[in-house]
């Protein structure tokens, strides 16, 4: 039907400019597929045959090597749009139409402007007018086979990968410790040191029982762990670089190590956002686990083994990376204590205390765990936990709590209403860009000045629109977080019996940290001179609170210094038995409230830095038992025998026996027999 080509193509076609599109994949189709370019510059002439003149014909080929998984990557196929819709296109060309977008989406918005714009559209096998309903009912039809024919292109490679994998022959990313040889099968990497630190590594971890130990003994000889680089320029070479945690449990978890072939550990799941969410599935549901296919550094046993350990570790580590469930043990705010240093969840340990008490402590660890790296910070919890004990039984009551509640539903409504209203401006900025739009649409292309103002107006109107789109959506997100109504009933219910049910013994630490969990958010700790605590109460309330650091077991001792006096006193002339002896008869008690002992008052003699019995002794001249038998000449023993019998006068300065001895003094008289035996 040619004389309908040339009826298609009229003088305001011809006025306008010819586009023509060239596109290629990838990069590697771009160097390959010459030919195919060689037909898309061909249609140049087609559109010369045409009657356009050839200084009308221009060629869009940006895109050359870019995928076509959607319009916003390419640039040439914006500026094609851009220039189609602004009417400034007569002709638009492409190598078979319907590749012009892969994408339908793309390519029927391009037909819906190429519609309301005049514009034709060519391929090598026709000229198409999209106004024309059985002309833009043929190229719909192409954009869908095309569709079609991506889809099955690309269920025939999923078979085909399938099935290559079922077989173990699928070549994948291999961990580094492995390589590919020139037949393509899988061997240990040839390189003796990479294999070393992976079986060091392994033997490591079989020792210890642990990754983070593992990590830690690398740490501490300052051995570095070898990585293969996967992209880039350096791609196949190995990096040196610090074992970290996740590394080592990634190695430790990946299958491959045990010389098993795997695929479909992954699945992924597209959000709404278009953005993909990956995570892992359960071994029952990989598509394919083939056992010793590959030579490997461990065994299959021994990996199931380590895996085992690891999540025996796991458990036992109580490590917190993100807001946990109560677990046992007493500590209340396991899970809800964040570091004020560097904003990480702190872990816990509970730390034994005479008498069997448990302390917890708080810890942020994240780099010492992930590194070696020393703590970030280290806060004995008891206090604490009292604190927010008394804390919340002040300022938990029904009353306090209904007004909590009643703001908080203000606070909703006022929210619901600003919503609204922010809503409101998001709709008439997306009129007023539809209005421009149009009103745009409308000029006559020929008359460049008002097109160009309208196009800027419009423009303006369409950043307009986004501005009040993302103020809508930060404001919707940030105050989104709102309480539930089953929460709030939950929380009132708690409210009224929460000072008996806190105060119960019987009460278990599960329960508690479960009640904490529906009043607090969470609680900044950072420790200074004092500990400071942030308190982020649900609903958004806040309170600071400084508590002092704990004291150190034996400081519990040294608080009354009258106490410190008397020992000072006493030691002069008693040993600490004796002392605390006295010091019970005289009715003291230690700062704990305890009876003195020998270990509690020679606590306070260290901690108050006094000085020792030993060394007040000394300080008057008094000797030891070897130093008194070389002064007279004769055996220790005889020293000894005769500060017994009070011969020689001695001090003693523990409640071991322990004593000094008078100086003899130089008319010491030894008994006759004595000095005989000596003679
Ligand atoms: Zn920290």
């Amino acid at each position: 039907m040619p004389h309908l080509t040339e009826q298609k193509v009229t003088v305001s076609h011809l006025k306008r400019k010819a586009y023509c599109y060239v596109r290629q994949s990838t990069i590697k189709q771009v160097f390959e597929n010459t030919e195919s370019t060689k037909r898309q510059y061909a249609l140049r002439e087609r559109a010369i045959a045409l009657g356009w003149p050839l200084t009308q014909i221009v060629t869009i080929d940006q895109d050359l090597g870019e995928t076509a998984t959607s319009v916003a990557d390419r640039e040439g196929f914006q500026k094609l749009m851009a220039e189609v819709s602004l009417g400034r296109v007569g002709l638009v060309m492409g190598l078979e139409v319907s590749r012009l977008a892969r994408n339908n989406a793309d390519w029927a918005r391009l037909l819906e402007i190429c519609a309301i714009t005049d514009t034709l559209i060519l391929d090598e096998e026709g000229v198409y007018n999209p106004t024309d309903f059985n002309d833009r009912l043929l190229l719909n039809m192409k954009g869908t086979f095309s569709e079609v024919e991506l889809h099955v292109l690309r269920s025939r490679l999923r078979g085909g990968i399938l099935s290559k994998a079922k077989r173990g022959e699928l070549k994948t990313r291999l961990p580094t410790g492995f390589v590919y040889d020139h037949n393509d099968k899988i061997i240990i990497d040839p390189d003796k040191q990479v294999q070393q630190s992976i079986r060091l590594f392994f033997d490591i971890f079989q020792r210890t029982g642990a990754a983070f130990a593992t990590v830690k003994a690398f740490a501490k000889d300052d051995v570095k762990f070898p990585c293969r680089i996967h992209l880039g320029p350096d791609k196949g070479k190995l990096k040196w670089q610090r074992l970290t945690s996740s590394r080592a449990r990634v190695i430790l978890k990946n299958p491959r190590y045990a010389g098993v072939f795997y695929y479909g550990r992954q699945r992924s799941r597209k959000n709404v956002d278009g953005s993909t969410t990956y995570f892992q599935v359960s071994r029952d549901e990989w598509l394919v686990l083939i056992k010793d296919i590959h030579p490997g550094y461990i065994t299959w046993e021994q990996y199931e083994e380590n895996l085992r350990r690891m999540r025996q570790n796991a458990v036992a580590y109580n490590v917190i990376d993100r807001k946990t469930p109560p677990r046992e043990g007493p500590c209340l705010l396991q899970g809800l204590a964040i570091c004020g240093k560097c904003g990480q969840r702190m872990t816990i340990r509970y730390k034994y205390q005479h008498q069997g008490r448990l302390d917890p402590v708080y810890l942020c660890q994240r780099h010492r765990i992930e590194r070696w790296e020393s703590s970030c910070q280290y806060i004995p919890g008891a206090t604490i936990d009292e604190a927010i004990s008394k804390l919340l039984l002040e300022s938990v009551t029904p009353l306090t709590l209904e007004v909590a509640l009643q703001v908080q539903k203000e606070l909703e409504n006022r929210f619901n209403e600003a919503d609204k209203l922010r809503k409101q401006q998001v709709e008439r900025a997306e009129y007023e860009a539809n209005l421009a739009r149009r009103r745009f649409m409308k000029v006559d292309p020929d008359n460049r000045l008002v097109a160009d103002t309208l196009e800027a107006e419009w423009n303006v109107k369409l950043r307009d629109l986004q501005d009040a789109n993302d103020y809508y959506e930060t404001h919707r997100h940030r105050e989104s977080e709102k309480l539930k109504q089953e929460q709030q009933k939950e929380i009132l219910k708690l409210a009224k019996d929460f000072p008996r049910l806190w105060n119960n013994p019987k009460t278990p630490a599960r329960e508690k940290k479960r009640m904490i969990r529906f009043l607090i958010e969470d609680v900044t700790m950072t420790r200074g001179k004092d500990i400071l605590l942030c308190v982020r109460f649900k609903g958004g309330a806040t309170k600071t609170m400084s508590l002092p650091l704990p004291l150190k077991g034996w400081q519990h001792n040294v608080t009354d210094p009258e106490i410190v006096e008397i020992v000072d006193e006493l030691t002069t002339s008693h040993t600490y038995s004796e002392i605390a002896t006295i010091l019970n008869e005289r009715g003291y008690k230690s700062g704990q409230g305890h009876r003195f002992d020998r270990d509690l008052v020679k606590g306070i003699t260290h901690s108050n830095k006094l000085k020792t019995r030993f060394a007040r002794l000394r300080a008057t001249g008094k000797l030891s038992a070897n130093e008194v038998a070389s002064l007279l000449g004769v055996t220790v023993a005889t020293v000894r025998r005769r500060g017994k019998t009070s011969s020689i006068k001695t001090y003693p300065y523990n409640d071991r026996n322990g004593c000094l001895y008078e100086h003899p003094g130089v008319n010491f008289n030894l008994n006759e027999q004595q000095s005989l035996t000596i003679r």
